[in-house]
């Protein structure tokens, strides 16, 4: 730390600074934090969010959680606050006809695919915990801070951050930057970087009201109720216990002839009328607490990286609610990019494997924002039509069954997406979730594997655990290993199969728990430490 010529003005140096600590934000801080990385996390407001916006979590954000050791303080939080297990459904109004059935309970016959479940949990609960378990981890934290303005040259950025109470300005060195300040991403603007796709179709509103409709859910277990009656189109989200909510509204009026614009010029009055609407009921008082305009739209950037600045999060795609998949698949943008940073950043890593972010990433932006928009269409507003509309894939394709294909996978390109029970240890796929036993302790073989890359062998793939040291010196790349039958029991004999490596492979699997490489021969000796050793250079760009 040195202090410039202008007394006010500091320089510090990090290794990546993110602009933006919001959900998507604070996990790229905590991931690489959690990585041992240097990060500082620039972040406007002067505190953690205060509105619940996004609350569907998914199993592979869960399971993003579990490797940096929260998942079990978000089910907790989760429990607290809303119900668990709820179904998903349309209605004319809460009180009224039942008009479709999108998922009957939220984790019914998604069990089998994950250690974790799908739970809901607001962004005012779980952003105070990712931030807890950040600083923890020695990540530098800075609220009520905003990035000014920065430059980019060959080897790094510099930035200018203003503290917004006392006005003082730091200059920040870094080598990397990432953008996860969201869907008007400044950040992005002064790049250059174009939004593309369906564009925005509603100026939206969330209305946070107080209201008791414990009578009005007659004892169901409702997560997301979409409301669709010839005044308003929107959805309702309710807390615990059941005496305070909200409901995002997308459209008013005649179905075939909307009026799109609902944020405009909205009084209280008008809100608490249309809360009123939509709850069916005239007996429920109901008071509003806050009106938050937002669009609705379905844009993907057209590069996710500049130089030495990243896109992530709504930066990078913002897509409708509809499917609850803006900030999970923020979230595991962040998770895709934090170990290629890590790797480069300790030198592990030619600056090659950041090309694979990009590679990697816009793909399933593109595919998750098609299948939000796809929901919104079909559940909110049809009168926008199926042109253009890819048809609704499973929830779980999008959730944990999207797949990679790039330089740092080897091996033919997977599916875009498939159900994950599909996947069958295909590199580039998220790698099968099998119940182990470990030192007596019953784990997911998901637990083997960050943040490093890992060898996961087969019982008689003793060759290729052999081999896995050499080849991580020769290579420079840390890189554990483990068999089965003999590192960890695999009681129900489902492991080889789940990876597709027969009884003598392996696999590798990468810093994010995606398989990066599998083999299921039976190796030469002499063979073994060159062909990982040629795995992990060609992953890591070496
Ligand atoms: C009604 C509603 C319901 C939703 N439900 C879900 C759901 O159930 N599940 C789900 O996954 N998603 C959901 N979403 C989407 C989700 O809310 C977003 O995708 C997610 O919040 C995006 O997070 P982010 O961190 O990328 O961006 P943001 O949350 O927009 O955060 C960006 C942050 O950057 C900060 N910032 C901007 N510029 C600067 C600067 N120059 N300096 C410092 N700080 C800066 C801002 O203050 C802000 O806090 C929902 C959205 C809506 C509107």
């Amino acid at each position: 730390m040195s202090q410039n010529h202008n007394s006010q003005i500091t320089n510090h140096t990090c290794d990546v600074l993110v602009v933006g600590g919001s959900l998507v934000g604070m996990t790229m801080g905590l991931l690489l934090a959690h990585q041992g990385v240097r990060v500082i996390v620039v972040e406007h407001h002067r505190g953690t969010a205060i509105h619940p916006r996004a609350a569907q979590i998914t199993q592979r954000t869960m399971e993003i959680l579990r490797s940096v050791g929260i998942e079990q303080i978000v089910r907790e939080r989760s429990g607290e606050q809303f119900v668990q297990d709820g179904a998903i459904m349309a209605v004319d109004t809460l009180d009224g006809r039942e008009l479709a059935h999108f998922i009957a309970n939220l984790n019914e016959g998604i069990r089998d695919v994950s250690p974790c479940e799908r739970v809901f949990i607001s962004q005012s609960l779980l952003e105070p915990l990712l931030r807890r378990r950040a600083d923890e981890l020695g990540a530098d934290l800075r609220y009520g801070t905003d990035v000014v303005s920065f430059e980019q040259d060959e080897s790094g950025a510099t930035a200018t951050l203003r503290h917004r109470d006392n006005g003082q300005e730091e200059v920040v060195r870094t080598p990397w930057m990432v953008a996860a300040d969201g869907a008007h991403s400044r950040t992005r603007d002064q790049l250059g970087i174009s939004m593309h796709g369906h564009g925005t179709f509603s100026r939206s509103v969330t209305i946070y009201f107080r209201a008791d409709v414990t009578s009005l859910l007659r004892g169901r277990n409702l997560s997301v109720i979409y409301v669709n009656n010839p005044t308003l189109r929107g959805f309702f989200r309710f807390e615990k216990p059941f005496d305070s909510g909200f409901l995002a509204i997308n459209a008013l009026g005649d179905p075939a002839n909307p009026i799109t614009d609902v944020a405009t010029g909205l009084t209280e009055e008008r809100a608490r009328e249309l809360v009123r609407i939509a709850l069916g009921s005239d007996a429920v008082p109901i008071t509003i607490e806050n009106m938050m305009p937002w669009n609705a739209e379905a844009d993907v950037a057209a590069r996710f990286r500049a130089g030495r600045v990243f896109l992530a999060g709504d930066s990078a795609h913002v897509m409708p609610p509809n499917g609850g998949f803006g900030g999970n698949t923020g979230v595991q943008d962040a998770h895709n990019l934090a170990w290629k940073l890590a790797m480069v950043v300790r030198g592990e890593a030619d600056e090659a494997l950041l090309d694979t972010y990009e590679a990697e990433r816009r793909p399933v932006g593109d595919f998750t924002t098609e299948q939000a928009y796809s929901r919104y269409v079909t559940r909110t507003a049809p009168y926008l039509g199926t042109d253009g509309m890819q048809p609704v894939a499973g929830d779980l394709d999008v959730e944990l069954g999207y797949a990679y294909a790039s330089r740092a996978v080897c091996g033919a390109a997977p599916p875009l997406h498939e159900h994950p029970s599909e996947s069958h240890g295909r590199p580039g796929t998220r790698a099968p979730h099998v119940w182990i036993v470990r030192n007596g302790q019953r784990l997911s073989t998901l637990d083997l594997y960050e943040p490093r890359f890992t060898l996961v062998a087969a019982r008689d793939g003793a060759r290729w655990c052999a081999a896995a040291s050499e080849a991580a010196s020769r290579t420079g790349v840390r890189l554990a290993s483990y068999r089965a039958d003999v590192d960890f029991e695999d009681p129900e004999r489902a492991f080889p199969d789940a990876y597709g490596i027969g009884a003598n492979g392996a696999a590798l699997i990468r810093p994010d728990g995606f398989v990066g490489w599998r083999s299921s021969a039976r190796v030469e000796a002499d063979q073994a430490v060159e062909v990982i050793a040629g795995a992990l250079r060609a992953m890591t760009g070496r």
